[in-house]
């Protein structure tokens, strides 16, 4: 049988599902069976290629969990913390406050150091608490903040945590694969990520690194089955490629071509500068249209960019969006509190012809200067 793929109706220019390659979708035209060696032997090299992904240094593993990226959070969060733990979240943004939701969801103590959402997380109110509340064990941060398109100071504030002897989750979910990162230089104790954001496959899985003592200090402490990160990966190391459920075996299989891409590309190296690339020209194109950034370039992650929505009373978000759409652009709304936004994804299949592209879509489509 000959199955011709649909063409995209649209580009996805939002922080996941993104945009993935032809080639990538059409891995998924045949089933696998989720006990099979031939697929076991998949799971087993995309674990390989992650760690080697996420670091140069010794002694990392890797687990895949099902569900999409809040998942594998909840998943570290339940099982790292241990009974008498105690969570530090910086928040500055929806993510991090996800985190902090995740950890009062499953009654885990948490402190919140909330900087505001268009703020850096503050490193000395950091420091000032680790150092009066000596019952935190574990401190959580986002490292590119999705809500704003921030990124975040993870290393800085690794060298903060460490000092103090603390566990690090760094919750990687929108710049690894699209940043050039090392976790034991970032001095991440957990990072987690998933299959739809930068590495560019499907959604379905995410996934965290970490050292195999780290992954072993949390045998019997998960709060949930089926979120149990030591028993999935206990039983897909042991397994050599096993899961313990039903493993999305389509989207493994994508996610196998997506890495396979990612190094034709160049590895993350090249990703990176294409994604940054896009970013500078969405940016630059944008404010000869007359649009404003909401972050200043320092704090600006490649990633996804919030803009200010236009101050017009003609304008409104939903014309905008459906108007785009029609012309084959998906943009994101805004996800600011006290700012009307709206993001613009440079992230995934994306090269600087689509961004062209939606920039002349846009110039043509400012219905609100006319009115
Ligand atoms: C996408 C994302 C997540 C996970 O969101 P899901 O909707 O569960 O996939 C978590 N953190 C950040 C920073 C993200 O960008």
């Amino acid at each position: 049988m000959n199955i011709t793929l649909p063409d995209n109706s649209y580009l996805l220019l939002t922080p996941g599902p993104l945009s993935t390659s032809k080639t990538v979708k059409a891995t998924m035209l045949r089933d696998w069976c989720t006990w099979d060696n031939d697929y076991n032997s998949i799971v087993e090299s995309v674990r390989a290629k992650l760690v080697n992904l996420a670091t140069t240094s010794d002694g990392y593993t890797c687990v895949l969990m099902q569900g999409s990226g809040t998942f594998s959070v909840e998943s570290v969060i339940g099982s790292a913390l241990p009974e008498d733990g105690k969570l530090l979240v910086l928040v500055n943004g929806a993510y991090g406050q996800r985190i902090a939701k995740i950890a009062q969801a499953l009654r885990i103590p948490v402190v919140i150091l909330d900087s505001g959402e268009q703020e850096t997380p503050n490193l000395q109110q950091l420091r000032d608490t680790l150092q009066a509340d000596s019952d935190i064990t574990h401190v959580a941060m986002v490292h590119c903040e999705t809500t704003t398109g921030m990124l975040n100071p993870v290393a800085e504030a690794g060298e903060i945590v460490k000092s103090y002897g603390k566990i690090f989750i760094v919750d990687a979910m929108s710049s690894f694969g699209g940043i050039e990162m090392d976790v034991a230089r970032m001095q991440a104790d957990f990072l987690i990520s998933s299959a739809n954001k930068c590495i560019q496959g499907v959604p379905g899985f995410g996934f965290i690194i970490a050292t195999r003592e780290m992954m072993q200090s949390a045998r019997g402490q998960a709060r949930s089955l089926s979120l149990d990160m030591y028993d999935q990966w206990q039983a897909m190391d042991t397994g050599k490629g096993k899961w313990r459920f039903t493993s999305p075996t389509h989207v493994v299989r994508a996610f196998a071509q997506a890495l396979d891409e990612l190094e034709t590309e160049g590895s993350i190296a090249k990703r990176a500068i294409r994604y940054r690339d896009n970013q500078r020209a969405l940016v630059s194109g944008m404010r000869e249209l007359g649009f404003e950034t909401l972050l200043n370039d320092e704090l600006q992650s490649p990633i996804i960019t919030s803009f200010i929505s236009p101050d017009a009373p003609g304008y409104n978000f939903r014309e905008f969006y459906e108007r785009l759409k029609a012309q084959g652009f998906v943009i994101y709304p805004g996800k600011v509190s006290d700012a009307d936004t709206f993001r613009i994804g440079n992230i995934g299949e994306i090269y600087l012809e689509d961004i062209g592209r939606l920039l002349s879509v846009i110039r043509a489509n400012r219905f609100w200067l006319s009115s």
